[in-house]
């Protein structure tokens, strides 16, 4: 079949078709600019076209065709994955899937919606209730249930939840497959870890049931510190603070909050940040421990209605697109540092050229230190030193500049992801490309 029979298939279906080349293009990218190397690697590749689905029949419409044409499909929520994610390495369909953006059911404690809801809807709809998300990554306001399970993993709210693939923080998942006929699975508990950042090669997620956390009246706070050492060790102790609620806490050393020009107002120069959302119950808690670390407070706000506004799009992964703003030549890590004598020391050993970017979560139950240091970009070489060092200094680093699962993973893929990957797409149409072991 060729383009035009495809198109004429999917119209007749009553699908929406994109066949506009400059609108074709748009929708095969993702944030993967942020990597100067995947610029390098991925700034070409394009779908033939694109398909807007908006119910779980147009998915698996969609499904059929390429199953029996043995079209390559790749899935898209937002585009707001950092890694190329959602870029076709071998053409075919994109499914947009922002279309799936029904709330199916709410309730105290549990929300179940379609795969193309947007996070801040859920966040809005779950705070009436005096629930919200237990995480939340810092493109709340544009990323989708599906992308984010999908691509994302961790953001405010992580300091108490740790990642999305921990147990419990999905509850179940309902998923098209593109077997000959394609099947719909519900996956429940531990099965749905398989499909968690599995970057949609092994099912397209219709439908996500996620437990959610209990609203608190929180209330954002800017912290000044005159070094990275008193700013860490604050960070730290917040961490550890069992009587002090939180959801985000976040360090940026000198000179990152120079890049924040919204915030000048707040930010003394030649310090290091902390960004901190905690309780305005325990603001009283939260003063005593500022003091004791020498720290000034120059902003507190009580968050009014949170809609996913407000200094979370100052952390995570909007740090490097701020700083990136003002400085296009700057790239990033993604880091586990274990501890903070090994941020401090790899401070000490890099300078200005890796910028200290700290965003607190739980790992295996323990708060832990992680990181989106900036880096100024030099080479694909010297960045790959960089890693390297990291590495050798003992620090875990989740690549940033690699498309595939493995680059871009800690360790071994799950082999559960590989099982389904195997049951639900024979034929290697989902996203192809993206899986070492499959090329
Ligand atoms: C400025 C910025 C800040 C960011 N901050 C964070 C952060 O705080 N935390 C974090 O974890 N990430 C962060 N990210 C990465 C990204 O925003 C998250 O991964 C996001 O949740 C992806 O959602 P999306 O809807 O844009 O997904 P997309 O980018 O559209 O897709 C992501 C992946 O999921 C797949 N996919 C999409 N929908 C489906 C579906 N229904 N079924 C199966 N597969 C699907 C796609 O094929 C792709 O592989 C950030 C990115 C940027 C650019």
């Amino acid at each position: 079949m060729d383009w035009q029979s495809i198109a004429q298939t999917l119209q007749d279906s009553s699908l929406q078709v994109i066949r506009d080349p400059q609108q074709v293009a748009k929708l095969s990218q993702d944030y993967f600019h942020f990597s100067p190397v995947l610029q390098e690697q991925l700034g070409d590749y394009r779908g033939d076209l694109a398909v807007r689905a908006r119910s779980e029949t147009d998915v698996l419409t969609v499904a059929q065709l390429c199953v029996r044409e043995g079209i390559p499909l790749t899935l898209r929520g937002a585009g707001t994955g950092n890694y190329g994610q959602c870029i076709p390495l071998r053409g075919g369909i994109i499914l947009d899937l922002s279309g799936l953006n029904r709330m199916l059911r709410l309730e105290p404690g549990l929300a179940l919606a379609e795969a193309g809801v947007k996070m801040a809807t859920l966040e809005r709809q779950a705070q009436t209730l005096g629930w919200e998300l237990r995480m939340a990554p810092s493109t709340c306001r544009t990323a989708t249930l599906g992308g984010f399970i999908s691509g994302g993993s961790v953001g405010a709210g992580s300091i108490n939840y740790g990642f999305i693939s921990d147990a419990g923080n999905v509850r179940s998942l309902r998923l098209v497959t593109l077997e000959d006929p394609p099947q719909i699975l519900t996956l429940r508990g531990e099965e749905t870890q398989a499909v968690l950042h599995a970057y949609g090669t092994n099912g397209v997620v219709t439908q996500v049931e996620l437990p959610l956390a209990p609203l608190f009246p929180w209330a954002e706070s800017i912290i000044a510190f005159p070094g990275l050492k008193p700013a860490a060790e604050f960070s730290r102790a917040l961490s550890f603070s069992s009587g002090i609620v939180k959801k985000q806490i976040a360090v940026h050393a000198d000179p990152i909050p120079r890049y924040f020009s919204a915030l000048q107002p707040y930010l003394p120069q030649g310090g290091s940040i902390v960004f901190t959302i905690t309780s305005d119950w325990d603001r009283p808690a939260l003063a005593d421990l500022i003091k004791r670390h020498g720290g000034t407070l120059t902003d507190y706000q009580p968050q009014s209605g949170a809609d996913c506004r407000g200094l979370t799009e100052f952390c995570w992964n909007h740090t490097t697109l701020l700083a990136r703003a003002v400085d296009p030549t700057l790239t990033y890590l993604q880091v586990f540092y274990g501890d903070l004598e090994r941020v401090l020391r790899l401070q000490e050993q890099f300078g200005e050229e890796v910028m200290i970017h700290l965003e607190w979560l739980r790992v295996a139950g323990n708060p832990a230190p992680a990181g989106l240091p900036l880096v100024r970009y030099q080479s694909a070489e010297r960045l790959a030193e960089i890693i390297r060092l990291h590495q050798e200094a003992g620090a875990v680093v989740a690549n940033p500049h690699a498309y595939t699962l493995e680059g871009g993973g800690t360790g071994p893929l799950n082999p559960a992801l590989l099982d389904l990957k195997r049951r639900a797409d024979p034929f290697n149409l989902l996203n192809p490309g993206k899986i070492e072991a499959l090329l």
